[in-house]
């Protein structure tokens, strides 16, 4: 099945009224040109209001960065339901970042309930998977990934993965300059693919899976003309207009 390319800009903890203004303005204006690839941003929440209204009338669409586990509002201080992020227009919500995982401490659990929130709450989940260097360099790879996949299959079922997205992040590549291979990311792809396909192998065939860490304007072709790769999310690059709308033009 021929699936549509998707390119998500993460902005992470980055961002500020005038710069966000400036960017967005550059993106949406070019926008028009990449009709065959949906193109996300995911500001920091504080942000989304004013990002979605600046992306109104244009296709980019508006993605989240992270959401409470919480089925229901109520006395989480600090956290963000993912009704919020609906309310406030998003689409999609970036789940199990890597830095999540690393820096705050979200297990495999947490993650896939947070995966069933978004999905109850009417988001497309942006899941992401990916081992570390030492993971990689053991050979653990594909028990990792396969062990971060089946925590959330398990929640929900392939059917939870209708409307989702997953991303393919190798963490030794993130923010690294160290880009995963074609090949590299291609297999690891591959693996993932094969892994929802025992679930339901209808499914796994529609499901983009987007590759992560490092990606730019001059290593994006090579990546996104893989078989199972169908776009990237993007962390720095994705800060710059001309290289994430290059980016967006290799996909
Ligand atoms: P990077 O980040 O492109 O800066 O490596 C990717 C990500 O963390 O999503």
């Amino acid at each position: 099945m021929a699936r549509r390319k998707m390119v998500a800009g993460n902005w992470k903890m980055n961002g500020a009224r005038d710069a966000n203004a400036m960017l967005l303005h550059d993106i949406v204006f070019d926008a028009k040109r990449y009709t065959a690839v949906d193109m996300v941003v995911c500001p920091p929440a504080l942000y989304l209001e004013s990002v979605g209204a600046a992306l109104t009338g244009s296709s980019v669409q508006l993605g989240a960065q992270n959401l409470c586990e919480q089925e229901k509002p109520g006395a989480f201080t600090g956290e963000i339901h993912g009704g919020m992020l609906k309310d406030v227009g998003c689409a999609y919500v970036i789940v199990g970042h890597s830095e999540r995982r690393a820096l705050y401490g979200e297990s495999d659990e947490v993650v896939a309930q947070k995966f069933q929130t978004a999905l109850a709450c009417g988001l497309k989940p942006i899941l992401c998977l990916g081992e570390t260097l030492e993971e990689r360099e053991s050979e653990q790879t594909e028990i990792v990934l396969g062990r971060q996949l089946a925590a959330v299959l398990a929640r929900v079922g392939a059917n939870g993965f209708k409307s989702a997205v997953i991303a393919y992040e190798p963490v030794w590549a993130i923010g690294t300059g160290r880009t995963a291979s074609a090949e590299q990311a291609q297999a690891a792809h591959a693996f993932i693919r094969g892994e929802l396909a025992n679930a339901d192998a209808k499914i796994a065939d529609s499901t983009r899976i987007l590759y992560g860490g490092s990606v730019k304007a001059d290593n994006a072709q090579a990546l996104f003309s893989c078989r199972d790769v169908d776009g990237g999310l993007i962390g720095g690059a994705s800060l710059k207009a001309t290289e994430f709308l290059a980016i967006c033009a290799a996909a």
